[in-house]
């Protein structure tokens, strides 16, 4: 197979499967990407379930809080009681409609723990903060949920419905008041009665807490999860409060993903942990199998269309090397008795009497013609050698004004009946070395083109000459002439001038691509200049001088 070839299967196979690597990488690509979305969005619904279930210890929590609110006694002793007994509430607190502190009261000789309670609150009562900053500032607005996926890359995914639902603020004649002190976060619940009077119990963070992990999943007693991971309740700080799942994490593991808790407890958020080999996507069996598959087929059909073209080209080649052998043998062929007619026509026309006009003309006719045949053949096996270059020169002394007045005589009487007058000025009489075949060829065709295309303008001019080893032949007629646009073009194989003038000539347009293919194997070239009127090709061959042996 040629290198062309090659190259262009090697395009055609490489290319499509090329393409469709590419177009695999980027389906891998799209997979992951769909992929880590997917994973996100089951991961913070996960999440979201815990702290709707959080939230809704929290709501039970309000309403035992609210009703217990509602009936609480005026006298401090019975407060001081009923926190006492009470699981949910450490400390009561009563507020006068003006936010002045009635209970506990400062003044009114506060037990040890109650001084305790209202030094660490102080502020809260002095900044009125219970029902001024509670919905505004003191409980941060619900965030949206982060899905940390592998590497720094952080999506931030949209709050769900129920999220949206349980972050809507409080009515106002009652609310929630979170700090951090000392050991944790505290919790205070208030409700403002008829009265105008503020009622509220600071919650037993202890209780709640516990409360809210008997709701949460339980790690030992978990069915066995499909896949490893660890989800951390933890505070404000950071702290853990309640780890579950099975997923060992490492201390400064940081989490795959964090939602904040819904209102109060939006300081508390929870944290999802997982190795990062379940984040990792890989390939699914069945997207490898898809991609190989595709790919495969691709593939197959790739390479059995190259073979097929393949097929089909090297058919159409051996079947064009075939015609063009069959051409060869039967020029071949041709050539000997065809010579033998040539030969034998010119005897005859020699033989008739001159008197003998009409038999003279029909045997000058025949010569003629088998002139043209000739010539053609001798085109064709020139043409259709296999290896042009390996044409082979072959030089002998003779003199150039010689062989061109033979070659004329042999058009003579062709030129003379179409009533082209000839005239040659010889300028070339050396002794040189020069292929004969070769120069008859070439101006074989240059003047048989005379007679074709050039008729009309009834006369040939051919000029020889020779100077420092190169003898210049001038072949020119008075006809239309060739268009300069054309010039170059006329040497091409098989180009012929579309115009009025090859119309209805026989040519095969190979006739001046031989004959300048000739010329440079001669060493020399063959041109067309500017005839005014008419076309004229210069043609030159490098002949030495006969017993020059430079
Ligand atoms: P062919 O004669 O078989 O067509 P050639 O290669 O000999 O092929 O010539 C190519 C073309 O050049 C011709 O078809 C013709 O149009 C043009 N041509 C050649 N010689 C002449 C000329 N003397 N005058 C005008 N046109 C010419």
């Amino acid at each position: 197979m040629k290198p062309r070839l090659i190259a262009i299967y090697t395009v055609i196979v490489v290319l499509p499967l090329v393409v469709l690597g590419l177009l695999g990488a980027k389906l891998a690509r799209d997979e992951r990407a769909v992929f880590e979305h997917r994973l996100s969005q089951v991961i913070l619904d996960q999440l979201r379930v815990a702290d709707s279930e959080i939230a809704r210890v929290v709501n039970q929590w309000r309403q035992v809080l609210g009703a217990d609110l509602r009936t609480l006694p005026q006298e401090a002793g019975e407060l001081r009681e009923r926190a006492r007994r009470s699981p949910y509430v450490s400390h009561y607190v009563v507020l006068h409609p003006d936010g002045a502190l009635v209970y506990p009261s400062p003044v009114e000789t506060p037990t040890d723990d109650e001084r305790v309670f209202l030094e660490r609150t102080r502020e809260i009562w002095e900044r009125q903060a219970l029902t001024h900053e509670q919905d505004t500032e003191a409980v941060p607005p619900p965030q949206p949920g982060k899905f940390l996926g592998k590497g720094a890359v952080q999506i931030a995914i949209p709050q769900g419905k129920g999220a949206t639902q349980s972050a809507a603020p409080p009515p106002s004649n009652d609310g929630w008041y979170t700090w951090y002190w000392g050991d944790g976060t505290h919790f205070i619940y208030w409700v403002r009665g008829e009265d105008g009077f503020i009622r509220a119990a600071e919650l037993d963070s202890a209780r709640l807490k516990s409360d809210i992990i008997i709701t949460l999943p339980d790690t030992l007693s978990d069915v066995p999860a499909p896949t490893e991971s660890r989800t951390a309740l933890l505070d404000s700080k950071g702290v853990p409060i309640y780890v579950w799942g099975n997923y060992a994490a490492a201390d400064a593991e940081k989490p795959r993903a964090t939602l904040p808790l819904s209102y109060p407890l939006g300081g508390w958020s929870l944290a999802y942990f997982a190795p990062a080999s379940q984040l990792d996507p890989g390939l699914s069996l069945g997207f490898l199998f898809n991609v190989t598959a595709g790919v495969l087929v691709v593939v197959v059909t790739v390479i059995a269309l190259a073979i097929y073209f393949y097929r089909e080209s090297s058919r159409d080649m051996r079947e064009a090397a075939k015609r063009v052998t069959f051409v060869n043998q039967v020029s071949h062929e041709l050539k000997t008795p065809l010579t033998n007619i040539r030969m034998y026509a010119e005897l005859l026309e020699q033989q008739i009497d001159e008197q003998d006009e009409r038999p003279r003309q029909h045997a000058g006719i025949i010569v003629s013609e088998s002139q043209r045949l000739s010539r053609l053949i001798g085109n064709i096996l020139t043409f259709n050698r296999k290896d042009r270059d390996a044409l082979r020169l072959q030089p002998l002394p003779g003199v150039i004004d010689d062989i061109l007045a033979e070659v004329i005589a042999h058009y003579r009487a062709a030129l003379e009946t179409k009533g082209i007058e000839i005239f040659l000025h010889p300028d070339a009489p050396s002794h040189v070395l020069v292929d004969a075949d070769l120069l008859e060829q070439i101006v074989g065709n240059l003047i048989s083109n005379v007679e074709k295309y050039g008729a009309m303008g009834k006369r040939l001019d051919i000029h020889t000459s020779w100077k420092d080893g190169i003898a210049a032949i001038t072949v020119e007629d008075k006809g239309p002439g060739i268009p300069p646009s054309e010039r170059d073009r006329i040497f091409q194989p098989f180009y012929r001038i579309s115009n009025g003038l090859t119309d209805g000539v026989a040519g095969t347009g190979i006739g001046l691509t031989i004959a300048r293919e000739l010329a440079r194997l001669h060493g020399g070239d063959l041109i067309v200049e500017d005839g005014e009127p008419g076309a004229r090709f210069r043609l030159t061959l490098r002949c030495p001088l006969a017993g020059d042996t430079a």
